[in-house]
């Protein structure tokens, strides 16, 4: 930690951050950092803001991991992604001087449409579908047909991200030290016709997820990885795995995983 100098913030311009960041400018300036303007140069990039910043932030520097992320929360609470607050320079200053900060590392999952492009992504991609008709996907484990879903959607999350969308829909918590993808339903029809898993399923690293979807007018899904929107149209078919690339992020020695989902919804 020490021996990495260059920070880089990244915030959307407001003037309630200001005097903050100014100060904290100033005091990491003292101890040693140089800021840095563009993100390429730095070997710490620091969001400002809330969790959803922090995906931004991951997404806008490219999923670097060749360098650390820090999330600063903007408001009093501290989120998934942010452990240090903006108001409290002090004990942040103090954590990186006294040596109390350690390196958590987040699985990053994959996305490829159609054989084309690539996406990645460190919550969860999901799909759902974009008309008032049941949404038919083939789902392949490697190359295992598990199952043909009909519903609304799915959601394939990465363990951090099993605390956001998917526990929504009653996923599992899952703990980031554990490299793999869960599967959670939306809306799923059950019946003496059609028949999906029914429950959420996680799959290892080294597992490959594909998607075919039926051509039933229903080719062009609302397609999310984290929080933005993936246009594209003619899907025929998806293909999901990790990437094996671990995103770095710095913590406070007594903040863990579950430090956190008790903070939050205990
Ligand atoms: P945001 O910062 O407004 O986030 C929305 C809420 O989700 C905040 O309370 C945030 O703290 C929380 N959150 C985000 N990532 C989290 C995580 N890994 N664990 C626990 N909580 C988390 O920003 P946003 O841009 O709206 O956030 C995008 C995320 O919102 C998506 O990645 C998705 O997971 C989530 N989402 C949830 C639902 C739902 O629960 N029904 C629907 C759509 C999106």
């Amino acid at each position: 930690m020490t021996d990495r100098k260059n920070i880089y913030f990244f915030y959307k311009e407001s003037t309630s951050i200001h005097k903050n960041l100014d100060n904290l400018i100033n005091r990491i300036t003292e101890n040693g950092f140089n800021v840095v303007n563009d993100a390429q140069d730095a070997n710490i990039i620091a969001s400002i803001g809330g969790d959803g910043d922090f995906l931004q932030c991951v997404r806008r520097t490219r999923f670097r991991d060749d360098c650390l992320y820090a999330g600063i929360s903007n408001t009093n609470q501290l989120s998934f992604y942010c452990d240090f607050y903006l108001d409290n320079v002090e004990k942040m200053i103090e954590a990186i001087v006294e040596n109390q900060m350690k390196v958590r590392r987040y699985p990053v999952i994959e996305v490829t449409i159609n054989d084309g492009p690539s996406y990645e992504c460190i919550n969860e991609f999901s799909i759902q579908s974009a008309i008032v008709k049941t949404f038919i996907l083939d789902v392949y484990i490697n190359n295992l047909h598990l199952e043909t879903f009909r519903g609304d959607g799915l959601i394939i999350s990465t363990p951090t991200g099993s605390t956001a969308y998917n526990k929504s829909v009653h996923g599992a918590v899952v703990d980031p030290k554990l490299t793999c993808m869960q599967i959670t339903e939306l809306g799923s029809l059950n019946n003496n016709q059609y028949r999906t898993l029914g429950s959420p399923f996680i799959v290892s690293e080294d597992k490959t997820l594909t998607l075919k979807v039926a051509k039933e007018g229903n080719e062009h899904p609302i397609m999310a990885i984290d929080n933005e929107a993936l246009s594209v149209r003619q899907v025929e078919k998806i293909q999901i795995k990790l990437t094996g690339k671990k995103i770095k992020t710095i913590k406070l020695k007594d903040n863990t995983f579950w430090h956190k989902v008790k903070r939050t919804f205990l």
